[in-house]
């Protein structure tokens, strides 16, 4: 990780040794003595280590504080109260830090102050901008004043009416006051026309004649002019749209790139402090003059603070936040008086500040992603397979049904066979004896069927079969039951027929068949038929059956081409039909 020093051999070279290097040294070992140890010495310290690392870990939100330090842009004042209430509160402390704030005043320049190391994060400004761009690695964590307190504090009369009046005369300037600079510019007083002296510190110089105007922050030098009953004006550089950034959260690239995370705590918590003294503006009064400027006038402080508040505007804006088309237009404006070159391009200034912790909605996300994967996966498969399975049942349907109707179905005429015949007439049967609906049954058989067979060939006798088969169903219809009983025999259920209505149907369908004839050669063929009618008294169709065979028989022998009926008693004539 970027962030972390754990492991690197060397802190690079900007780099102020911190507590993260500092753990790397627990065991006192170099990896390179390590290495050069002998096998118990190492066995012998990494037990050590062992041992000591977890209880370093422990004690890390305790003891074990990174000292960082802090340069102050100014002398301790409420504009730095953020950095007291971090202290004082315990966030820096909880953050892992161990701050040191340092004292500013006029003649510490805060960027050096870090760029040097004696200082690992500093209060600068919007010029912070003009720094970077003269090769100077700064980096803007947080711009703590959205507007700049920076404005020109004149002396009243003596032909000062406006900021245009200053031509001409000495002015005294903070040396990072460059937003004033750029005031001047955008004002058309160029340094040239201007006496440019350093700024010490003093406002009461105003009081003196010789200074026109001076660099001030408008949260504090107004008290002590107004204090000193000094009259005074403003001059302030948002009058013309230069609308800077104020104190700004700084520290070097080197540090952001080797301790982001060191550097995203720090900011976290000095934010997080400011929050809290603007919150509790007179308990951090309280502090500061307890603790760091007791010299101070507590109504000096209130007035900072007063003044403060709508430079921070922790209302309208989260605090520390910086907009990058903010910070162009600076940069633009910087261009136009000079001190930057023109599209400046500060690419890697802007601290990206802690980023919204986007983890969870990654890993929900990832999470989603592999569960609707899954499922799609599930469904596409539960699909597939249930489509297998449909087309393999609707197949093992029309496969019964197949079955079941070749085992019904006799192969050479298409008819049902003796099977289902006996199948359908075993119901038919009960159907009859149930109700007393008459049932009635005939048996078909073609005549010296033999003769055709070794006169023609079977090939002609399966013919004769089949027209013999395919003709009379033509003659009867629902619930009639026609079938190939074997050979060339066949037989015809006639539910709700009685006898007279059998044989007259019999007749019908004898009469029928002696019309047909073989196609392209003139073979005629009869039938003959015995019919019987059932009887309550029939024990099962078989003695029904039975009935109608005799009756066949009597047709036989009577030559052949008729119809015999069988009457109930086995014994009793048989009537003749045809
Ligand atoms: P009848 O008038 O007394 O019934 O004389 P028939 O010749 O028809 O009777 P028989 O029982 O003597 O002969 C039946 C013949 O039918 C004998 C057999 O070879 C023939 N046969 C049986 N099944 C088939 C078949 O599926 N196809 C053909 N072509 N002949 C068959
Ligand atoms: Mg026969
Ligand atoms: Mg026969």
């Amino acid at each position: 990780m970027r962030g972390s020093m754990v492991g690197t051999a060397e802190p690079a070279p900007q780099m102020r040794r911190t507590g993260a290097d500092f753990r790397t040294d627990t065991c006192g070992v170099r990896p390179s003595s390590l290495w050069s140890c002998r096998p118990p010495v190492i066995a012998l310290v990494f037990v050590f280590c062992l041992g000591i690392l977890p209880a370093a870990a422990q004690s890390r939100a305790g003891q074990d504080l990174t000292p960082v330090t802090v340069q102050l842009k100014w002398t301790h004042q409420f504009q730095f109260a953020g950095f007291y209430a971090a202290l004082a509160k315990g966030f820096y402390r909880a953050a892992g830090l161990d701050v040191t704030l340092l004292e500013g005043g006029p003649t510490i320049n805060p960027v050096d102050a870090v760029l040097s190391g004696a200082a690992t994060f500093g209060v600068g400004n919007s010029s912070l901008l003009v720094e970077r761009a003269h090769g100077r690695p700064v980096v803007a964590l947080a711009a703590i004043y959205q507007h700049s307190p920076f404005v020109l504090l004149a002396r009243r009369g003596d032909g000062i009416d406006g900021p245009k009046d200053l031509q001409g005369r000495k002015v005294m300037i903070e040396e990072h006051s460059a937003e004033v600079l750029a005031y001047l510019h955008a004002l058309g007083l160029s340094p040239r026309t201007l006496t440019i002296l350093p700024y010490g510190g003093d406002p009461l110089v105003l009081a003196k004649g010789d200074i026109a105007a001076i660099s001030a922050y408008s949260t504090t030098e107004p008290y002590e002019l107004l204090s000193n009953r000094i009259p005074y004006q403003t001059f302030n550089p948002r009058e013309v749209g230069i609308d800077f950034y104020g104190d700004t959260l700084f520290t070097t690239e080197n540090v952001v790139y080797t301790q982001t995370d060191l550097v995203r705590r720090f900011r976290e918590a000095t934010l997080k402090g400011w929050q809290y003294a603007l919150d509790h503006q007179q308990e951090i009064i309280d502090l500061i003059l307890e603790t760091y400027a007791p010299n101070l006038d507590r109504r000096r402080l209130e007035f900072e603070a007063d003044t403060t508040r709508p430079l921070i505007i922790p209302d309208v804006v989260d605090l520390g936040y910086q907009s990058e088309a903010r910070w162009r237009r600076i940069a633009d404006q910087f261009a136009d008086a000079g001190m930057i070159p023109p599209n400046y391009s500060f690419e890697g200034f802007i601290f990206e500040g802690p980023r919204p912790n986007m983890r969870w909605l990654y890993v929900l996300l990832a999470g989603t992603s592999v569960l609707v994967l899954i499922a799609a996966f599930l469904a596409q498969r539960f699909y597939r397979l249930n489509r297998i399975l449909r087309r393999e049942m609707e197949l093992s349907r029309i496969l019964e049904l197949r079955l079941a109707r070749l085992a019904a179905t006799d192969d050479l005429t298409q008819v049902f066979n003796r099977r289902k015949f006996f199948e359908l007439a075993a119901e038919e049967m009960d159907r009859a004896r149930a109700t007393g609906v008459p049932l009635s049954v005939a048996i078909i058989d073609v005549d010296n069927f033999k003769r055709i067979n070794d006169g023609y060939g079977h090939a002609a006798g399966d013919e004769v079969l089949r027209r013999v088969a395919a003709s009379i169903p033509t003659w009867i219809s629902t619930p009639h039951v026609f079938a190939r009983m074997g050979g060339e025999e066949f037989a015809l259920l006639l539910p709700g027929s009685p006898l007279e209505e059998a044989g007259a149907l019999c007749e019908t369908l004898r009469a029928q068949v002696e019309e047909l004839r073989l196609p392209g050669q003139d073979i005629r063929f009869t039938v003959s038929m015995g019919a019987a009618a059932a009887d309550p008294e029939d024990t099962s169709f078989e003695v029904l059956l039975a009935r109608a065979d005799a009756a066949l028989y009597v047709a036989k022998n009577d030559g052949r081409n008729r119809v015999a009926l069988r009457m109930v008693e086995l014994d009793a004539p048989a009537a003749f039909i045809g």
